[in-house]
């Protein structure tokens, strides 16, 4: 039997990347190929497999883009080669979202199809404006028009005049360019001129912008706004509720735009906690972590593990890299034999404790010099022996160290970060066009591989209100090396204790 691909039609939801449905997130893990347009959340492209080739579809005044009839053709062809193809629309795909015709055009062609349904923006970006669109006794009812026809040309499908006469909340789509002759439309049906309005950019995403106004005065508000597209219009009694519903854009951190510079597969949590507070979040992954160039060293130590007597780790990559090796050559934990541990930092014991193993030794406070501090109170080091999985570039001090208290060091590569030039998200294009507030770095190496990748002076002359955070001294330190001044450091030198920086920055 000849293999066939399938199409799911998928709705992106309006922008908050956390508005995807369950079945949306399996629709790009599993796809081959995803085609993607201008009102999808790029953070939603980091869901898809390595592998899977992205294509942007959508309108943008930059890239390149696909007509709708090559959107379709592409649909169709790719499903032809047998591959899952996942088309992202932003909202949900049946609303103003053209999702009929595509599904039309592969019904057409034979091509199996799935409809996965999204949140619009119609009723989210209200949502997050604090904006109910029905409510007891306000409004029973809500439209969703669109504006994107010239209701003065004769030329247009809606109905405007019984838009006017509807008794409910008025939701226009794609409606900015024409908001006044549409709002000439209404009055002219009969709208008193002080009915409620707002207007809502990029609703539920840190772009967010709302402005309010009536009917009379919308045109104006919108105009010294400077408001522009994606925007939907709320036309009724329900925006006067914003007043008590807001909360949205109250987040202590909305609309401070933040870089996250660590590798992908560790920057989420950092970029979850941001978002959550309401951050516009650029997550630039500048290293991906890779083998060490010489894995000898390491294997030799990992089957020779009996002799040692401190097992030190720096970093949670290092507890990565170090029991990969390890359980290629040994089936059972217990083969790490009586060895005591030593971390530096909860991140790094986090991960041990996933592997149920204790922590023998950790400092109170998270650096490489405390560490070294308690090893010379608790623990006479005379001749015992000790290993060291870490990375490439870390720096030798604490290695040397042990060695000065009588230890035997076996200081090894465990991996090797490298620069990730990638940037799928186009958040580092983003960065280079609009700037940001603040850039975290939560490493020594983020900072190495940021600098090798980007002009940072040359961003901090273009922007120059752009403050630089670091989690810890080793970290400013690096900053520092790399003539970059830091403006604050993490008082607790974890992910929450970098927040709680960003948090007093953002409040000041
Ligand atoms: N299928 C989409 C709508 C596509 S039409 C949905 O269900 O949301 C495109 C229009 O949708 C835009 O012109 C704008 O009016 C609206 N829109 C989409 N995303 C938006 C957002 N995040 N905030 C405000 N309006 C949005």
């Amino acid at each position: 039997m000849k293999i066939t691909g399938k199409v799911y039609l998928v709705g992106a939801g309006p922008g908050d990347p956390g508005l995807l449905t369950l079945r949306g997130l399996e629709c790009i893990q599993r796809a081959d190929v995803l085609v993607y347009d201008n009102l999808v959340n790029p953070l939603l492209l980091r869901y898809a497999r390595p592998d899977a080739e992205l294509i942007f579809a959508g309108k943008s005044a930059k890239k390149h883009t696909l007509k709708q009839d090559e959107t379709n053709a592409l649909l169709i062809a790719k499903a032809r080669e047998g591959k899952i193809v996942t088309r992202l629309k932003g909202g949900d795909p049946f609303v103003f979202g053209r999702g009929g015709e595509e599904a039309q055009e592969l019904g057409e062609a034979g091509i199996h199809f799935e409809i996965v349904p999204g949140i619009s923006s119609a009723i989210a970006a209200p949502a997050y404006a604090g904006i109910p669109v029905t409510h007891r006794a306000v409004a029973t009812a809500f439209m969703v028009v669109t504006g994107h026809e010239d209701p003065t040309k004769g030329e247009s499908q809606v109905d405007w005049k019984s838009v006017a006469q509807f008794s409910g909340t008025r939701v226009i789509l794609m409606g900015v360019e024409r908001i006044g002759e549409i709002i000439s439309q209404l009055i002219n049906y009969g709208m008193t001129p002080d009915t409620p309005v707002a207007m809502v950019h990029r609703g539920t995403t840190p772009q967010q912008k709302t402005i309010t106004g009536t009917l009379a005065t919308m045109i104006e508000v919108a105009r010294a706004a400077e408001f522009k597209p994606p925007a939907i219009t709320i036309i009724g009694e329900v925006v006067r509720l914003r007043e008590s519903l807001q909360w949205f854009e109250q987040r202590p951190l909305f609309g401070k735009r933040i870089v996250v510079t660590r590798s992908r597969e560790q920057a989420s949590e950092l970029t979850r906690r941001l978002l959550e507070l309401g951050a516009d979040v650029l997550e630039i992954p500048t290293i991906a972590i890779k083998p060490p160039k010489d894995s000898a060293p390491l294997r030799e130590a990992v089957q020779s593990i009996g002799t040692y007597d401190w097992l030190v780790f720096t970093s949670p990559n290092g507890v990565d890299a170090f029991f990969c090796e390890f359980f290629a050559h040994h089936d059972d934990i217990r083969d790490l034999g009586g060895l005591k541990i030593a971390v530096i930092g909860a991140a790094t014991a986090q991960k041990l404790a996933a592997l149920h193993l204790q922590v023998d030794l950790q400092p109170t406070e998270f650096t490489g010099e405390a560490l070294l501090e308690t090893f010379r109170k608790e623990v006479s080091c005379e001749n015992l022996k000790f290993l060291l999985p870490r990375a490439d570039l870390a720096d030798e001090k604490l290695a040397r160290c042990l060695e000065e208290l009588g230890g035997i060091v076996d200081d090894l590569d465990a991996y090797r970060t490298v620069p990730d030039p990638d940037d799928r998200t186009g958040h580092r294009a983003r960065l280079l066009v609009e700037g940001a507030d603040i850039i975290t770095f939560t490493s020594s190496s983020t900072v190495k591989n940021f600098c090798e990748l980007l002009d940072v002076p040359e961003l901090l002359k273009k922007c120059p209100g752009l403050r630089i955070v670091s989690i810890g001294p080793q970290t400013t330190a690096a900053a520092k090396a790399g003539g970059l001044s830091v403006a604050a450091e993490a008082k607790e030198h974890t992910i929450p204790g970098l927040v709680e920086t960003l948090l007093r920055l953002g409040a000041g």
